[in-house]
C-alpha cells in the first residue's frame, strides 16, 4: 500500500515510522499541505495521509479519484476540511482517529487557562530580564469560580475532574448531557444561562454548519464582563472580528486559542522572517490578554503515539477490507 503522507513533519517522520514496523505499507513524506496546487503530487500513489490544515475540496477529491485514490487517512479527529458530500459521491472512504488523547487537548485548555489567569509567560520573561516587580501580573483565584464547558464528549469531559480539583464550579452545555458528569455534579444548562453565569468558558465543539460563528457578537453579549473565552477546538467557531470587538471593549477579559479560523496559512510553519498578510491574527496577538498557541494541544508523546497506531491500523483495516465503523466518516 503506498501512501501520499501531506505535511509531513519532522516528527511525523520519527513517530510512523517508529510504529512501521513489519507492515505492507510505503509511506511517502512530503512537507506541502495537500490542495489544489499540491495534488499532483499524489499521482501514482494507493492513498493519502492527511492532517488538520490539508484541504480535501470537491476539486481535490476528484483530482484525487482520477488518480484512482479512494482512501483518505485523516491523522485527526475533526473532518470539517473534507468535502464530504464530494468524497461519499466518489465512493472515497475517510477514516480518522476519533480519540487519541483526549487528556492531551483537555490539559492544553487548562494551561491557557491558568497561563492568562498567572501570566506566568509574562513572569518567565521578566525574571530572566532581572525585573522581579510583580505589577501587571495579578490574578484570581480559581475555586469557587464557575466554568462553562459547552461540548461534554470526549474532550469536554475530562475537563471535569481537573476543573472540579480546582474547587470549581460547572456548568455544562451539550444538546446529549451525559448522566455519568451529571452525577458528578455537573450541571446541564441552556447556553444563554451558562454564557450568563461563566467566568470561564471552554469550547469543546466540533465545527459544523451549525456551530460556525456560534461565538458572534450576539452571544458575546451575553457573557459576563471580563470572561475568559478558551477555544482548543476548531478556529471557526469563533467570529474573530466580534471577538476583537469585544477585546476592545473590554467585554472578554481574557482570550486562548489554539485554534485560528485561518490558520491553514500559518500554523506549523516558520513565517519569523516574513510580514504576516493576516491583518486579523495580527491585530489579535497585540492585545496583551490573549495567548494564541499553534494548534499543539493534541501535542504530547502518547497522543501522537496513538494516532500513528491508529492511522496504520485503519489503513491496513481498509487494505483487509475489514473497516472499523467507529473510525469511519460518513454523511449523515
Ligand atoms: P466529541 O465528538 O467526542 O464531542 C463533541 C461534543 O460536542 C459531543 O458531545 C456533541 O454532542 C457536542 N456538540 C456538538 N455540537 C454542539 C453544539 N453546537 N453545542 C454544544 N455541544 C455540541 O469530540 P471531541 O473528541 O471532544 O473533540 C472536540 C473537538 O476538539 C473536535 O471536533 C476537534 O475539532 C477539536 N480537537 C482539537 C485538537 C487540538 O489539538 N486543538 C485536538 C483534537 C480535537
Amino acid at each position: 500500500m503506498r501512501i501520499a503522507f501531506f505535511s509531513a513533519t519532522k516528527t511525523d517522520k520519527r513517530v510512523f515510522q517508529a510504529h512501521l514496523q513489519s507492515l505492507p505499507i510505503e509511506l511517502t513524506f512530503f512537507d506541502e499541505h495537500l490542495s489544489e496546487r499540491t495534488v499532483p503530487l499524489a499521482q501514482g500513489f494507493d492513498g493519502v495521509c492527511v492532517f488538520v490544515n490539508d484541504l480535501l475540496s470537491g476539486g481535490v477529491l476528484e483530482q484525487l479519484a482520477e488518480y484512482g485514490i479512494h482512501l483518505i487517512a485523516l491523522r485527526c479527529a475533526g473532518f470539517n476540511n473534507v468535502d464530504m458530500q464530494m468524497a461519499q459521491r466518489l465512493k472515497m472512504t475517510v477514516l480518522r482517529v476519533p480519540a487519541y488523547s483526549p487528556m492531551a487537548v483537555a490539559e492544553h485548555a487548562v494551561a491557557l487557562m491558568l497561563t492568562l489567569n498567572r501570566k506566568t509567560h509574562k513572569a518567565y520573561n521578566r525574571v530572566r530580564d532581572g525585573n522581579f516587580t510583580l505589577e501587571g501580573l495579578l490574578g484570581f483565584d480559581l475555586c469557587h469560580k464557575t466554568v462553562g464547558i459547552i461540548g461534554t464528549g470526549r474532550i469536554g469531559q475530562q475537563l471535569v475532574p481537573i476543573l472540579k480539583g480546582f474547587g470549581m464550579h460547572i456548568l455544562a452545555y451539550d444538546p446529549y448531557p451525559n448522566n455519568l458528569l451529571e452525577q458528578a455534579g455537573v450541571q446541564y444548562v441552556e447556553l444563554d444561562e451558562l454564557y450568563a453565569k461563566a467566568d470561564i468558558i471552554s469550547l469543546h465543539v466540533p465545527l459544523t454548519s451549525s456551530s460556525k460563528h456560534m461565538i458572534d457578537a450576539e452571544a458575546l453579549d451575553k457573557m459576563k464582563d471580563g470572561v475568559m473565552l478558551i477555544n482548543t477546538s476548531r478556529g471557526g467557531l469563533l467570529d474573530t472580528e466580534a471577538v476583537i470587538a469585544a477585546l476592545k471593549s473590554r467585554k472578554l477579559g481574557y482570550l486562548g486559542i489554539d485554534v485560528y479560523e485561518q490558520e491553514d496559512n500559518l500554523f506549523f510553519e516558520d513565517h519569523s522572517e516574513e510580514i504576516i498578510e493576516d491583518d486579523i491574527f495580527e491585530r489579535l496577538v497585540t492585545f496583551p490578554n490573549v495567548l494564541v498557541t499553534a494548534h499543539q494541544a493534541f501535542f504530547t508523546q502518547e497522543a501522537l503515539s496513538n494516532i500513528a497506531e491508529t492511522t496504520l491500523a485503519n489503513i491496513m483495516d481498509f487494505v483487509e477490507d475489514n473497516i472499523k465503523t467507529c473510525n469511519q466518516v460518513v454523511c449523515e
